[in-house]
């Protein structure tokens, strides 16, 4: 227990593995928190005071088990067995390895198609420094940015690993000791170099970072890292409630169709960070559009065979890879001509600038192939990795053993024959090694250089220097062999990190060339269009398709809608039409083609002129966020807020249903008010596409000139609606629901009720747009006016209160 306490105290934040003959044990709360984690039996054993509650998984079998508690989100402390058991002595026992989620480098823990981010983060008044590094790919990306912008850049990295205060003390992020941390550690001299001069509280979280993986004893090889910083204005941000709204993952899903794991690692970040230098995505859109020909393929079959050239390389270079990886890595550096050659073919800026990164590396894959045989072991210290003929050394030592086993088989018949002796025989035990074996009656005749070990009943057992000698060279020649292979292994993994530089830079360029091969192969295959990219404000698209509604429909059921937003022709759409029309798939449709044009996509639509977007806000349905303990209506407030606090005149808002979380007179108010807000306050001068039911809502195209009425059509034949999911201009002129409620299939009797309550309550208020339908003339405020007097709850009203009400109202006027 001293011992497990030690261990214990050095890592109390992990749960501590601790070996004791065939299981790893785990013991007190880390059994109460760990066995439910792992799906294994709590128990206990006697101690003092009374049981210690434990667990445990058989050795042989720790990775999977690790593995769940790393996905928990938990860090693990492996302790060791350090020396061979012996009975009556405390086995020497220590701490081995730390995993966490975010400084794994095993691949069984890994995702392929998603970077492992650890990530260290502080705020100080308004900014806020952010570090993230994967160390599985040997990457570092420094970023300073607003502290608003805080949330939306760490849901976007979705660190596997976060370390912030008040985990980790502030005087940690302190930028003097990140500054010395990064020189000492990875030699960075100058933060210029790295682009991190503006960034001081990038800095510090980048000391964090450092500090935790020197702790955790993570290899971390300056020559392989690549760090960067980013500027935040770089990219589009994302918040969270965006991400979910129009399911960047599942749109993700559809678009990859990368062959590398480091391809679909590039693509996931592209998805989730959409550009905002129009240049940029030119450059990607020239790139997709060449390759959406027959080059692709060839290009594709290529990258094909290089695999996770990243990770396999950040690997080898920091010792780790097994010998079957270096075998993998060979035959991926092999492959890399065939890449270039592919790459470089075309007229694409981009993708001849990426074939001008990929660095061939000739001597390394001749080295490698010399040394490693065909199909070397998948276990780090199994025998047989190395060709032989590859090093005289370990030659050698296979062919002393193996004439040393020739000639110890050879020994039983050649000393009979020597000596005479017929009942001469050869053996071996655990405690002599091999030994000669004569029996009683003949042992006056053995040759004097026989030493004798042993008497048993039946005979005498002898052995002789030389005898022991290749016995040594036999028993030993496994253990040299096994400790040869292992240098010659370290000697490559030398080589290897020698130019690990170029081989992740080369790896990077592998993935962009995937990403967009597979950007090419989607749009080939789903039938989508280039975008036009302009700095103006509008959007304007035609035949515009939802690509993950589309698929789930099948494209030919699909039908494809135009937008058209310029200021010059109003850029505020009020869009209603009853529940299942088709309003979100429409306001998704839109935000998602402009995420993906500004990817570099191509996009589902028969045409698209796209003014740059600096960000796209969306608030989409009503939803329970029960876990963050907010209602419905609560949530939806909270993201309008953040929206109407955010939002710039280059920003793109899809608002669905705002309002909807509360009763209708409260909600059509609030929706009013929102779009009156979003219409008059300059700030907020940008593309918005409002959905509701309220058909009451159409009448502010009437008043503010920005706003334009569309409406997602039904027909209508009798009390039977159908869906057309076409928009047109104009307003829904009622909200159908009742339609709607019959097509869900409520009972007859019951939607005959409703009507019939619906009847009443129109004939108590006036019905809308009534103004257009009697032909009425409107001043401005009358609308409003009429509004707020068929909002009196009369029957509640108190004489007073009437009173106040009817100053209010002559206030309107
Ligand atoms: P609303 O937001 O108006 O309630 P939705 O956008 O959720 O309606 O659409 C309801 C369903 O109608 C979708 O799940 C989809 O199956 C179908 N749909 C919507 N738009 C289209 C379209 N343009 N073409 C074909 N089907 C559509």
């Amino acid at each position: 227990m001293r011992q497990y306490w030690s261990a214990k105290a050095a890592h109390p934040d992990a749960i501590l593995l601790f070996r004791m003959g065939d299981f790893y044990e785990i013991f007190f709360d880390d059994a109460k928190e760990a066995a439910p984690l792992l799906g294994i039996t709590l128990t206990s054993r006697p101690a003092k005071d009374g049981r210690t509650p434990m667990c445990g998984v058989p050795h042989h079998a720790w990775q999977s088990y690790v593995g769940r508690l790393l996905k928990a989100g938990r860090k693990v402390a492996i302790c060791d067995q350090t020396e061979p058991p012996m009975s009556g002595k405390l086995v020497a026992r220590e701490v081995t390895r730390v995993l966490t989620p975010g400084t794994v480098l095993d691949e069984v823990y890994l995702d392929p198609a998603k970077s492992n981010w650890l990530v260290a983060a502080w705020s100080s008044g308004d900014e806020s420094g952010l570090a993230a590094c994967d160390v599985s790919t040997a990457e570092m990306q420094l970023c300073q940015l607003p502290t608003t912008g805080l949330a939306a850049e760490l849901d976007r990295l979705q660190a596997a690993e976060l370390l912030s205060p008040p985990d980790v003390e502030r005087y940690r992020f302190d930028p003097a000791r990140g500054q010395h941390r990064l020189r000492t550690l990875l030699g960075v001299h100058f933060l210029a170099s790295i682009g991190a001069e503006g960034a001081p509280l990038a800095v510090g979280a980048a000391g964090v970072l450092l500090e935790y993986l020197e702790h955790n004893r993570v290899p971390l090889d300056p020559r392989s890292l690549r760090i960067s910083t980013r500027s935040i204005d770089a990219s589009m941000q994302l918040d969270a409630v965006t991400v979910r709204n129009l399911e960047v993952g599942a749109l993700f899903e559809l678009c990859c169709r990368c062959v590398t794991p480091v391809g679909a690692r590039s693509l996931r970040r592209w998805l989730w960070a959409p550009l905002r230098d129009p240049e940029a995505i030119e450059l990607r859109l020239s790139a997709v559009a060449e390759l959406t020909d027959a080059e692709r393929l060839e290009l594709e079959a290529a990258l094909r065979r290089l695999g996770d050239l990243e990770r396999l390389a950040s690997r080898a270079a920091s010792g780790l890879a097994t010998p079957r990886e270096l075998g993998q890595l060979c035959r991926a550096l092999a492959a890399l001509p065939a890449a270039k050659v592919h790459a470089g073919a075309g007229s694409a800026l981009l993708l001849r600038q990426l074939a001008a990164d990929l660095t061939e590396q000739p001597e390394l894959v001749a080295l490698l192939g010399r040394a490693l045989v065909e199909d070397p072991p998948a276990q780090v210290n199994a025998a047989g990795a190395v060709r032989p003929g590859y090093d005289a050394q370990l030659d050698a030592i296979a062919s002393a053993s193996a004439s040393a086993r020739e000639w110890l088989a050879g020994l039983e018949a050649g000393e009979r024959e020597r000596t005479g002796i017929r009942s001469l025989k050869v053996g071996y035990n655990r405690v002599f090694g091999y030994y000669l074996e004569v029996s009683h009656s003949q042992a006056p005749g053995v040759p004097e250089h026989y030493i004798r070990k042993q008497t048993l009943t039946g005979g005498e057992r002898y052995i002789t220097p030389e005898l022991k000698e290749r016995e040594a060279v036999v028993l030993n020649a496994d253990q040299d062999r096994a400790a040869r292979e292992q240098e010659i292994l370290a000697e490559l993994g030398r080589s290897i990190a020698a130019v690990s530089g170029e081989l992740l830079g080369t790896a990077a360029a592998i993935g962009q060339l995937d990403a967009l091969v597979s950007l090419a192969a989607t749009a080939a295959d789903c039938d989508w269009v280039r975008p036009l990219i302009s700095s103006g404000r509008e959007l304007v698209i035609s035949g515009g398709r939802h690509p993950l509604v589309e698929r789930s429909v099948g494209a030919g059921n699909f039908v494809a809608n135009d937008t058209h937003l310029e200021p010059e022709r109003g850029d505020m759409v009020v869009l209603t039409g009853p529940n299942m029309a088709g309003k979100s798939t429409y306001l998704r449709q839109v935000a998602l083609i402009v995420l993906l044009a500004q990817c570099g996509s191509f996009v589902p639509a028969r045409s698209a002129r796209i003014g740059l977007v600096d960000r796209i806000f969306t608030r989409v349905g009503a939803h329970d966020d029960l876990a963050g303990g907010m209602s419905t209506f609560m949530v939806e407030m909270t993201e309008t807020a953040n929206i109407l606090n955010h939002a710039t005149p280059a920003s793109l808002l899809v608002l669905d249903e705002v309002g909807r979380g509360t009763s209708t007179y409260d909600g059509v108010s609030i929706a009013q008010a929102v779009v009156e807000y979003l219409h008059d306050n300059p700030r907020l001068h940008c593309r918005t596409l409002f959905a509701t039911h309220y058909h009451e809502l159409t009448t502010l195209a009437e008043r503010l000139p920005r706003v334009r009425n569309e409406r997602v059509e039904v027909a209508e034949e009798g009390n039977q609606v159908s869906f057309l999911h076409k928009v047109v201009p104009g307003g829904a002129d009622r909200s159908y629901g009742i339609h709607v409620a019959a097509l869900a299939g409520l009972p007859p009797h019951l939607i005959a009720r409703a009507r019939q309550i619906l009847a009443e309550l129109e004939s108590h208020r006036p019905l809308e747009p009534a103004a257009q339908q009697l032909g009425l003339d409107l001043q401005p405020g009358e609308a409003e006016l009429r509004r707020e007097l068929a909002a009196i709850e009369l029957d509640q009203l108190s004489p007073l209160e009437a009173l106040r009400k009817l100053y209010e109202l002559r206030g309107l006027t």
